[in-house]
């Protein structure tokens, strides 16, 4: 989606697509499109939420899988240990994603602009989530 900027100037309201801080038209104020506050506050809440559900299947899961890979036990956990490994590290990479969200709502929340770094991050952090899910299911038949 294309940045847009509006004038504020009741009278005006021209729309600009680069980047500017005043009107060319009539010089007054302008204000980005896209970028509402609720963008920041969404991708806050969305990295709260999946901090705390991640944190609480780790708190639940994490003594089962980490007692399979040190012991290869399969008391609370059925997998072997690179199944438990690579689990434990797909809720590592969802807790990284959470607070990826959570970084990026608070800098959209206080500059009111989206940083193309957390972009590139985002879509890192993606790839890295499905490298994490293939590791996970890979061997379970
Ligand atoms: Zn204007």
């Amino acid at each position: 989606m294309a940045a847009v900027w509006t004038c504020q100037d009741a009278t005006c309201g021209r729309t600009v697509e680069t980047k500017t801080t005043t009107c060319p038209k009539c010089g007054g104020p302008v204000r980005k499109v896209g970028d509402a506050p609720w963008r920041g506050w969404l991708g806050l809440l969305c990295g709260l939420f999946l901090i705390g559900m991640m944190g609480a299947i780790i708190w639940n899961l994490g003594p089962a899988l980490r007692e399979t890979i040190a012991t290869g036990s399969s008391v609370g956990f059925t997998g072997t240990a690179e199944q438990a490994q690579a689990i434990l590290y797909l809720f590592y990479t969802i807790i990284a994603f959470g607070v990826l969200a959570l970084v990026n709502g608070i800098y959209m929340i206080v500059t009111g602009s989206q940083h193309r770094i957390f972009i590139i991050l985002t879509v890192l952090m993606a790839a890295l989530l499905v490298f994490t899910v293939y590791l996970a299911v890979k061997d379970i038949k």
